[in-house]
């Protein structure tokens, strides 16, 4: 766990690698030149996650694969970088350094960063902003196929999604959720699995040359583990040499039996070559609500697949829960919690290496399923909840009840957390958001067969409310 001592030392030597980072003009990023997540299902691209994502061409491609990162647009936002100019594209991080309050940007972390990017400046140095670099932190989709049709995902990213609103049209609601027009012209339509798809073609003609510079790789989907592009990815690390290579996979543990014990019975083979494998995957709630969120999903089965993971695979994997906070979230959330911190007890051995770590973000879009457009009371009421549950885990091994601890980081997410609820919406987006929730849980519940009503019965009267605004 960190101290404040340690962590002030951690900071005073991020900024001493900034100095560094600094030498050419105080607008550089790292990840501008070194980090990319490539959408190879639909050829869109951005670096890093901030930015707007913008689509590849897909004629340079062709001659030279590293186009998929070395977009124009990035070439021109290093440009920019290069020569002092707050780029556009990268408003996230300017916002936070033009406070002027001393506050560390993504910049400054994703600059500083020891494994994957400080260690590779003298490349940014060498490319300026006119040649092309080899990313070494990637993320790469391959397709959209999906198995779920989570409540606040999209049919560009989930291929069951998809089938859907191809089926009964958009949602009814003011954003028109899940509208194909508006995704056929944003260019976030995804290439049929079937059909010849060049991204994914420029992708594998890369990848010899690619593979081993990479430090950091993580293939997101869709469903990745639906894949036979992730299969021979990992067919590709277990034949090769050993690697300096954190590998990961986005996985929502809830595939066919036939696909999860072939993780299974790869995982030991492939963590040998590598310098960690983990699986990063989503939940939110607890039981039936977390399978009225995730739709596709089966609790019991997922926290069973957990389960197994930990137990049959070498003790350094690890299994992230990344958490999209929203309004379905509050009532079975700390069950949820409590669910992990019993299996913590059990597979943190060592409690230095966290093999469940939780990373907690709020859910900005769609904003009718934010939890601000919950009334206050009810907000005010977890708020309090949390508090108190972070409090009373933060770094205790509780014996009684047989749970393992929150570490420190955990403990301030979920206080953040708590502050965040407790911020009100400007009336007038609020009265639009919940009219849209009663919209969209009414067409959710009739195409999926399901009862919000009965799933969530202390939401009932909210539920009624919204209907009539
Ligand atoms: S400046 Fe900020 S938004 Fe831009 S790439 Fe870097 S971390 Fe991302």
């Amino acid at each position: 766990m960190v101290t404040s001592n340690e962590n002030q030392a951690h900071i005073d030597s991020l900024r001493i690698r900034m100095q560094r980072v600094e030498k050419q003009s105080s607008t550089i990023c790292a990840a501008k030149w070194l980090q990319s997540t490539i959408y190879l299902h639909n050829g869109q691209t951005h670096s890093c996650h901030h930015p707007a994502v913008h689509s590849i061409n897909a004629e340079v491609i062709i001659k030279d694969p590293s186009a998929l990162h070395n977009t124009a647009v990035k070439l021109k936002a290093r440009k920019d970088m290069w020569r002092g100019k707050q780029t556009k594209e990268c408003e996230y991080c300017w916002n936070i350094e033009n406070l002027k309050k001393d506050h560390i940007s993504d910049r400054m972390y994703k600059s500083a960063d020891e494994r994957w990017s400080y260690p590779f400046l003298e490349e940014i140095e060498k490319a300026d902003y006119s040649k092309n670099v080899i990313p070494r932190y990637l993320e790469v989709a391959f397709e959209n196929t999906c198995n779920f049709k989570c409540a606040y995902c999209t049919p560009d990213t989930s291929s069951k999604w998809m089938e859907e609103v191809r089926e009964h049209g958009h949602y009814p609601t003011s954003w028109g959720t899940g509208n194909l027009d508006w995704i056929k012209r944003v260019g976030k339509m995804p290439i049929p699995r079937t059909a010849t798809n060049p991204y994914v073609e420029a992708f594998w003609k890369w990848w010899p040359e690619l593979l081993p510079e990479l430090r950091v790789f993580r293939i997101t989907g869709g469903e990745p583990l639906l894949s036979q592009h992730t299969w021979r990815v990992i067919e590709d690390i277990t034949k090769g040499e050993a690697r300096d290579l954190d590998f990961a996979l986005n996985s929502n543990l809830n595939v066919p039996d036939k696909l999860f014990e072939r993780l299974l019975s790869e995982t030991p083979a492939l963590t040998e070559k590598l310098r960690n494998f983990e699986i990063y995957t989503s939940c939110e709630a607890a039981g039936k609500q977390a399978e009225y969120i995730r739709y596709g999903m089966d609790y019991e089965v997922f926290f069973k697949n957990v389960e197994r993971f930990l137990k049959e695979t070498p003790s350094r994997t690890r299994i992230n829960f990344m958490i999209t906070f929203n309004a379905l979230s509050l009532t079975t959330f700390l069950g949820f919690l409590h669910k992990v911190l019993q299996l913590r007890k059990q597979y943190n051995e060592n409690p230095a290496f966290n093999r469940l770590p939780i990373m907690i973000a709020y859910l900005h879009w769609p904003p009718f399923l934010s939890m601000r457009i919950l009334p206050r009371n009810i907000r005010e009421k977890y708020a309090a909840d949390f508090r108190a549950f972070a409090l009373a885990y933060a770094g205790a091994f509780d014996e009684k009840n047989g749970t393992g601890a929150l570490y420190l980081e955990e403990k301030d997410q979920l206080e953040r957390l708590a502050d965040f609820m407790l911020e009100d919406l400007p009336e007038k987006g609020v009265k639009r958001d919940r009219k849209d929730f009663a919209k969209f849980i009414e067409e959710y519940d009739r195409r999926k067969n399901l009862s919000f009503v009965e799933t969530f019965p202390e939401y009932a009267d909210f539920y009624r409310a919204c209907k009539i605004l």
